[in-house]
């Protein structure tokens, strides 16, 4: 791709799609919104790195405070990965434990410990999912079924005292929406809290997206330390981890437990979170909301209409299509559908000027920027990816 306005992306040969990817998340007002581009114009001209606290680094971290009551106190960074790998060090800092309890289909960044994930029965094992994690560095993590509160508690159970605490995506977008059932995150503060074990909450992806406290917004359950990414930088590389003071006390300096970065909160990164934040009042919640209501109605009726077996979940504006009828709670279940069919939806999609996400087991994300005739374009090329769809077969290993 070279360039990229509103709803649209543009790649070398000068075709333009519309983009339900928003490079994963952040652009939730579209691409190259005039006063995000502004505020980062603005800033370049002051100054690219000061390697010491700046302005902008401050008024993010009170914007991020001022919305997410958990939030206490706040440390800046570059990364999703970074967040979630340094709130896992702070955790076990805080409490001289060792284990992490996941969900196998969350997603937490390439983290080495936390890519001992997808599935599969080595997964349980927690040995490690990709060449160049070693056990050692996977040894310490106990993954689990998502939305199973008693597989978290036989964890507890046979790891007594051992477990620093567990993190998960707060409403997973990682092996497509797969939300929380009822009542789960609230039993999992709940472990964590009888366990001695602190709860982390995942919203690199649901935070600024899902509402404008993010999916704490949403559900209200009150994690110990959260992580945050994607919409926060604006389109730049800025994430931050932060939750109950006590904890953050831990970190250096003020604490012994290290953490650092070169480039975190980085003024250019900030100003560019800053701004976007900033335009992301109700209205514009309401607006993303409703373009992701309509375009989850237009792909299940293509797909019904074309006799496709396909569920669609959402988390808030955040949605994805199963191509299975069953309902999926978990990765097996996202596992267990017709993922050759999404292989052929998404061609067509794309032969046809739509990008999705390519992948059956991501979000599809939409903007403030995705209006009438982005959506019409979405909706004049589904009949023929829902009939690609139901026309594809599986191919044999
Ligand atoms: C994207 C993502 C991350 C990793 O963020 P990066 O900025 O890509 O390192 C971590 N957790 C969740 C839930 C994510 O969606």
């Amino acid at each position: 791709m070279v360039s990229g306005a509103g709803p649209y992306l543009t790649d070398a040969d000068g075709r333009e799609y519309v983009d339900l990817v928003c490079s994963w998340g952040p652009m939730i007002l579209g691409h190259s919104h005039p006063e995000v581009i502004a505020a980062v114009q603005e800033a370049v001209a002051r100054g690219t790195s000061f390697g010491t606290p700046g302005e902008g680094e401050v008024a993010l971290a009170e914007e991020i405070v001022a919305r997410i009551e958990p939030v206490e106190q706040v440390r800046l960074v570059s990364s999703g990965t970074e967040a979630t790998m340094s709130a896992i060090r702070l955790a076990r800092g805080f409490t001289g434990r060792a284990k992490v309890i996941k969900f196998a289909g969350c997603y937490h960044g390439h983290v080495d410990a936390l890519l001992a994930s997808a599935g599969s029965g080595v997964a349980t094992l927690g040995l490690p999912d990709t060449p160049g994690v070693t056990g050692a560095q996977a040894g310490d993590t106990i993954v689990v079924p998502y939305n199973d509160l008693d597989a978290v508690r036989a964890a507890f159970a046979a790891h007594e005292g051992q477990i620093a605490c567990v993190i998960t995506e707060a409403s997973p977008g990682n092996m497509g929406v797969v939300p929380p059932g009822d009542g789960f995150n609230q039993g999992l503060a709940d472990l964590c809290r009888e366990n001695g074990a602190l709860y982390i909450s995942d919203e690199v992806m649901t935070g600024f997206r899902t509402s404008k406290a993010g999916w704490f917004g949403v559900d209200g359950v009150r994690p110990d330390l959260m992580t945050f990414g994607k919409v926060m930088g604006g389109g730049f590389p800025a994430a931050a981890f932060g939750g109950r003071a006590d904890v953050m006390a831990h970190l250096a300096p003020a604490g012994p437990v290290y953490q650092a970065g070169t480039l975190s909160g980085n003024p250019v990164a900030t100003a560019a979170g800053l701004a976007q934040l900033r335009l992301l009042d109700d209205a514009a919640y309401e607006k993303v909301n409703a373009v992701s209501a309509e375009l989850r109605g237009l792909v299940g009726a293509a797909l019904g209409k074309e006799g496709v077996a396909h569920t669609v979940q959402n988390a808030s504006n955040m949605f994805s299509v199963f191509f299975t009828d069953e309902p999926v709670r978990n990765y097996d279940d996202a596992k267990a559908q017709e993922s050759f069919r999404f292989t052929a939806f998404f061609h067509s999609m794309l032969s046809q000027g739509v990008y999705l996400p390519p992948s059956a087991f991501e979000s599809w994300f939409v903007s403030t920027a995705h209006d009438e005739r982005a959506v019409e374009r979405i909706a004049a090329a589904l009949p023929a990816a829902a009939r690609a769809a139901a026309q594809a077969t599986e191919v044999a290993a």
